[in-house]
């Protein structure tokens, strides 16, 4: 699949859009198969921060 949906109005958009060419709404971050935020998860330390970050970012703020 190279296509996600506005949460919005949805739209279909090409993957790599970052907002919807229909209605202008940020469109998420869509997470490939191998999530980066899992695979570090039981490793902790430093990179537990980096997914805080990640999380951040993937809000918005
Ligand atoms: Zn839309």
């Amino acid at each position: 699949m190279t296509k996600k949906n506005c949460p919005s109005c949805e739209a279909e958009n090409s993957i790599d859009n970052k907002y919807c060419k229909e209605c202008g709404f940020e469109l998420p971050k869509v997470e490939l198969e191998n999530s980066p935020i899992e695979k570090t998860e039981s490793k902790g330390g430093k990179k537990k921060i980096l997914s805080i970050i990640v999380g951040i970012i993937t809000f918005g703020v």
